[in-house]
């Protein structure tokens, strides 16, 4: 138990390669446990307003795996030189969505604190067993091989409950709940499938329908939030949050990542923390209230017939069906007209798994 004492100690964390340095001292906005790791100190709790201007780097206790070893997820904070409110980013819940990670490396690089109005929060890696395990679920050593998708498990339990929804409680209480007036969850499409640039937010809420469009998606899925995914336990708090799905699994897609950085500057510069001009996409947002998933009906080879964003009709072929001998037997046609939000990209399905999922 003692490296979870707080202790005092004044650390100077410095960031030579970033140019940047910044001092964390007791009660100034984290508990620390006084251990350190590659340099970063590894903290408790975080309050991010009360720490001092400039850019910080911790790792967050988020629990223990069964051997003992500490899992820490990274944490970085940029507090600017004028006062503003908290943008809160998080990335990989699901531990095989990579491209938000990526994304916000490359927007925390850019942004300076001498010209931030606000703070910036930057979550890069929450699930972290799952990013071990090249999996979407936290992957824990329990004997009948639980698998729990955390994005259903907020706000996880302080007390009592499984593993998943232990780390999630400490995740929610002591590092995310109290340092987030906004909030973009960043995440992509499952392994084996993908989307384009895509938003789930509930557009009741206006602040939330500003923060979908600013993001400058292809797509919108105006959406009431489903219960105990990081973005709708928030908006349960009164945070306006919005779920940012940037492409597909495993990959670090430049494009995907590029758009993202942009989408995120732009919802800054709108939300008064970056100074600049709001960019008005030329081709708006295609925004759709529901949409159908076309699911394998037996398991074997299937070859998506359409692309992605693509306007498809009622009836059109989308996907085509083979055995194992490279026959056809099946045919996937769209039950509804619409836009192709997602698709396979792997070809060999079970049944019961998505292939085309198309918005309207
Ligand atoms: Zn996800």
């Amino acid at each position: 138990m003692k490296s979870l004492f707080k202790i005092t100690v004044i650390l100077i964390c410095c960031f030579s390669s970033l140019g940047t340095a910044a001092t964390t001292q007791p009660g100034m906005g984290v508990d620390l446990t006084g251990d350190i790791v590659g340099g970063v100190p590894i903290i408790t709790r975080l309050a991010a307003k009360q720490l001092p201007t400039g850019r910080h780097r911790f790792y967050f206790l988020a629990g223990r795996q069964n051997a003992g070893a500490a899992i820490h997820v990274p944490v970085e904070v940029i507090k600017g030189k004028k006062t503003g409110k908290t943008l809160l980013l998080t990335a990989a819940v699901h531990g095989d969505e990579l491209n938000g990670i990526r994304a916000l490396h490359k927007l925390m690089e850019d942004i300076d604190p001498d010209t931030l109005a606000g703070t910036i929060i930057s979550v890069p890696g929450i699930n972290q067993t799952g990013l071990v395990g090249n999996s979407r679920h936290f992957i824990t050593s329990a004997a009948n091989g639980a698998k729990d998708d955390l994005n259903r498990r907020f706000p996880g339990k302080l007390t009592g409950g499984g593993t998943a929804a232990r780390y999630v409680g400490n995740i929610w209480h002591n590092l995310l709940k109290n340092n987030a007036d906004m909030v973009v969850d960043l995440h992509t499409q499952t392994t084996g499938t993908e989307y384009p640039l895509f938003v789930f937010a509930d557009m009741r809420n206006a602040k939330v329908k500003q923060m979908a469009q600013a993001l400058m998606p292809d797509i919108i899925k105006n959406d009431e939030g489903q219960s105990g995914t990081l973005e709708t336990t928030f908006m349960k708090l009164g945070v306006p949050a919005v779920t940012y799905e940037l492409g597909a699994p495993k990959v670090f897609q430049p494009d995907m990542i590029r758009r993202a950085v942009l989408g995120l500057k732009n919802l800054m510069v709108a939300e008064g923390f970056l100074s600049g001009s709001v960019i008005e996409p030329v081709v708006p947002s295609f925004v759709g209230g529901n949409y159908t998933n076309v699911y394998a009906e037996d398991g074997g080879i299937v070859v998506v017939q359409v692309d992605l964003l693509e306007n498809v009709e009622k009836g059109q072929l989308i996907a085509i069906g083979y055995d194992a001998f490279g026959s056809e037997n099946k045919r996937y046609i769209a039950p509804h007209a619409g836009k192709v939000l997602a698709r396979a990209t792997d070809p060999f399905r079970e049944a019961g798994t998505m292939l085309v999922r198309i918005i309207r």
